[in-house]
């Protein structure tokens, strides 16, 4: 697998990777191509995921620029292709409390703000572009995968309905069972917004809405040389040179060391694994996830999950820390051992 710390670019025009998600996305929407010639323009984003394409949107629509995006393999090619497709209030892995203290309540709720309102954009994407993403009914389960984190979770509770005016409520486990069935499963918090959807077929209602508001998207077209004057930005791609006055990176951990001298040694590319297994029987189901809601736990390293609408069940977590050793299949194992730990009836089940 590609690794930036390593290789010099994501590649050129190269496929999605297998994935559930390719295999279900159905064709794909219309794009520009790979560049074919020099050309000028106003802004050039770099990277055709959920950043670069929703910028090019908002540059187009409240902005009058008309952007050109400029990605290395497909659209979505990266993690906007191929993640857990949770949509849900999330700002990074700094715990409520911890935040509150550090920054006090002021700025946490700020910052609880800007999270829903992110959510908001995404739903108001979907709703406004009418896009067919196959998104699902909000409800999002922090599950407590030991019996001692339930406190902790009740506590947590407590900070969103006091601090932050938010119905965020504790389920116990006896009632946890009609949605989060299986042996790791104490509890949960339940959020009231957040909700899953197909990502690949989301960044391609997006990429449709950015390119019918006047922006363009040219994929297999890496920039593997940038440069900088006066006159603006050069950015190299094999099909031609584009001059910008203002250079976008959405490039996320995909960014390799070379592609600016002020981004090298400043990302670190932290790696996630999904698992999807064969569709469930009735039976199966039960005994694990009878809800459709976002899960995740309350491990420092979760693991998170769902059913998808076809009763499989998509399972991710932490896994290979270098891109060389992504393929390795320890770490397809280590997350099929988790699944049925946590649903032993799906021992044995094909992923
Ligand atoms: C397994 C997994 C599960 C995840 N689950 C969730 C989840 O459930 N919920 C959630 O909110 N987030 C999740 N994430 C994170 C989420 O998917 C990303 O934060 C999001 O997709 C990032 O979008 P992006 O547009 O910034 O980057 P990306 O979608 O990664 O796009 C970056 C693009 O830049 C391109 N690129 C890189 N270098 C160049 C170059 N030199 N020239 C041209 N193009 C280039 C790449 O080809 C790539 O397509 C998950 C991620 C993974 C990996």
């Amino acid at each position: 697998m590609y690794d930036p710390l390593v290789d010099a670019n994501p590649g050129r025009a190269q496929p999605h990777a297998p994935s559930y998600w390719a295999d279900t996305a159905g064709s794909p929407v219309a794009d520009d191509g790979p560049v074919r010639g020099n050309e000028d323009v106003e802004v050039a984003i770099i990277g055709a995921g959920y950043t670069g394409l929703s910028c090019a949107l908002h540059l187009a629509r409240e902005h009058g620029v008309r952007a050109v995006v400029l990605e290395a393999n497909q659209t979505a090619w990266g993690c906007s292709g191929r993640n857990g497709s949770f949509a849900r209030i999330s700002g990074g892995r700094v715990p409520l409390v911890a935040l509150i203290e550090r920054y006090g309540a002021d700025t946490a709720r700020q910052y609880f703000n800007e999270m829903r309102q992110a959510l908001d954009t995404t739903r108001g994407l979907i709703r406004d572009g009418n896009i067919d993403c196959d998104a699902q009914p909000d409800g999002v389960y922090k599950v407590a995968s030991k019996a001692i984190h339930v406190e902790s979770l009740k506590r947590e509770m407590g900070l969103y309905n006091d601090l932050l005016d938010y119905p965020a409520r504790f389920v116990e486990a006896a009632d946890l069972q009609a949605v989060h069935a299986g042996a790791e499963s104490f509890g949960a918090l339940h959020m009231p917004d957040g909700f899953s959807m197909h990502p690949l077929k989301l960044a391609w209602g997006v990429q449709r809405m950015a390119r019918e508001a006047g922006a363009r998207v040219h994929t297999g077209s890496p920039v593997t040389a940038w440069t900088s004057s006066a006159q603006g930005h050069r950015l190299v791609t094999p099909g031609g040179v584009i001059t910008a006055r203002k250079v976008v990176v959405a490039t996320n951990g995909y960014t390799s060391r070379q592609l600016h001298p002020a981004l090298t040694g400043r990302i670190l590319p932290v790696h996630s694994q999904i698992i999807v297994t064969r569709p469930m029987s009735a039976a199966e189901k039960q005994a694990s996830l009878p809800g459709a809601d976002c899960m995740f736990d309350t491990r420092n390293l979760l693991f998170y999950y769902r059913r998808l609408p076809d009763d499989r069940i998509l399972f991710g977590g932490r896994s290979a820390v270098n891109g060389r050793d992504a393929e390795n299949p320890l770490h397809r194992e280590r997350l099929l051992a988790a699944l049925c730990r946590k649903f032993p009836a799906l021992q044995g089940i094909d992923v």
